[in-house]
């Protein structure tokens, strides 16, 4: 693995870095600086801009809307995206759907979806969850029975992230309830729109409206929907997840999250010396670093292995579990560093209260950032089932 930049690498880097930094609106920054919690149209709007740029589907084949980067421009511009702090772009139509899609999909389902994934036309969510089966996920209960050129579905879903905003979600449903449990599984689109659907908020630790409670009662669904055979949308749902993974590793805005740290520990005082010169502290900066410096030289393993035509396997599992962990240490780190003024704040601190905070403005974001952060060893598969993963896919145990 050659981990040299190219001459053409660096000049991509400064072309995405210069694209960066004249086309990022100035108001999601500011937001995202308060801790505000975005809008639907704050995701929209960098989404839009990618978008006209051909950029926004960074790993998506040229003859869906991808730019044709190289594995290492894709690397370079993750880089640039988490140097310059930019809001993420939502994953479930671009890096989940998109690529079931465009691998699994009819040419008539890559016509009429793919475009509007790119355009952020349409906002997706992921309805695989469900009160009884998260780790356990092909238990799964909710039931589509065929009806004509129709399904009717009926069952609940849980945890679904912003489905608030969704025009669409990708469900995995139970079509034969006598099959083999990952065997009568099958993978639909369904427009959320449709009647027999209810949305119900779970509001989370750090007071945000992220998540969902999806009903669906009664909901009709076209056959023409479906992606992929009938019951073997387990399939579809497996590779969805490996590149989900690979996702959630987050590498890039890690090394960033290390760098806002340091700033903090550098201006808070532990006693009449920066909290950055207590031994402690240093140490624990260390240990994440080094630690992050390991977990990028295996991701770029990965990629090397994705360039080579391999796709994420499930060595995923492993970026999945280190990755998700060093994001919690830096949120625990961040909160320690702020100390006594991370206590009081909430994300969205209530319009028209005139109390102002206490503290330096950095702490805003530690408590909810902190708390918010839990997620990431629980979502995209429980770090305890990564585990398991690698020890019967990786280790052969
Ligand atoms: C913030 C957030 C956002 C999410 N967004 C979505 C979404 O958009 N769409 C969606 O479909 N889902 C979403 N999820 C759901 C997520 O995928 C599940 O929470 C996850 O798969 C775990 O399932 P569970 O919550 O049912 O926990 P359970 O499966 O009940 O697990 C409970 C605990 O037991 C452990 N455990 C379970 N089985 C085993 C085992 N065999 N070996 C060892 N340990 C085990 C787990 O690791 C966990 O610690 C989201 C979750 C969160 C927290």
């Amino acid at each position: 693995m050659d981990l040299e930049f190219s001459p053409a690498d660096i000049a991509f880097r400064e072309e995405a870095r210069a694209f960066i930094a004249e086309n990022y609106p100035a108001h999601l920054r500011a937001k995202a600086d308060e801790g505000e919690e975005l809008a639907k149209e704050d995701f929209l709007a960098w989404h839009r801009i990618l978008a006209e740029k051909g950029w926004v589907a960074p790993a998506w084949p040229t003859q869906y809307g991808g730019p044709g980067w190289t594995t290492t421009q894709r690397y370079i511009w993750s880089e640039e995206l988490a140097r310059a702090d930019t809001i993420p772009i939502m994953p479930f139509g671009i890096n989940m759907v998109g690529p079931v899609i465009y691998t699994f999909g009819t040419a008539e389902q890559k016509a009429r979806f793919l475009p509007r994934i790119l355009s952020g036309d349409d906002w997706w969510c992921q309805g695989y969850s469900e009160p009884g089966a998260g780790s356990d996920l092909a238990s799964l209960r909710t039931r589509a029975v065929r009806d004509g050129d129709h399904y009717i579905v009926n069952g609940q879903k849980t945890w679904t992230t912003l489905a608030q905003h969704a025009d669409w979600g990708f469900f995995l449903v139970r079509t034969d309830p006598d099959a083999k449990q990952q065997e009568g599984i099958s993978f639909l689109l369904i427009d959320m729109k449709t009647p027999g659907i209810t949305v119900r908020p779970i509001i989370t630790l750090g007071g945000e409206h992220e998540v969902n409670e999806v009903w669906l009662e009664d909901v009709r669904v076209p056959v023409e929907n479906r992606i992929y055979e009938e019951n073997k949308g387990w399939t579809c749902a497996k590779f969805l997840l490996a590149h989900e993974r690979t996702g959630i590793a987050g590498v890039a805005r890690s090394k960033r999250g290390v760098e806002r740290i340091k700033t903090i520990a550098r201006a808070e005082m532990d006693g009449d010396r920066p909290l950055i010169a207590n031994a402690f502290f240093k140490r624990k900066i260390a240990e994440l670093e080094m630690d992050l410096t390991a977990l990028e030289f295996t991701e770029l393993r990965t990629l090397a292995s994705e360039a080579a035509g391999r796709g994420p396997g499930p060595e995923s599992s492993l970026l999945k579990i280190k990755g998700t962990e060093i994001q919690q240490r830096l949120t625990e780190l961040a909160l320690e560093a702020v100390g006594h003024y991370g206590a009081p704040y909430f994300r969205g601190f209530p319009t028209g209260d005139n109390a102002t905070p206490i503290g330096p403005d950095y702490a805003h974001r530690a408590a909810p950032t902190y708390f918010n952060g839990r997620k990431t060893s629980i979502y995209g598969g429980s770090n305890e089932i990564q585990r398991n993963i690698i020890a019967k896919m990786v280790l052969g145990l």
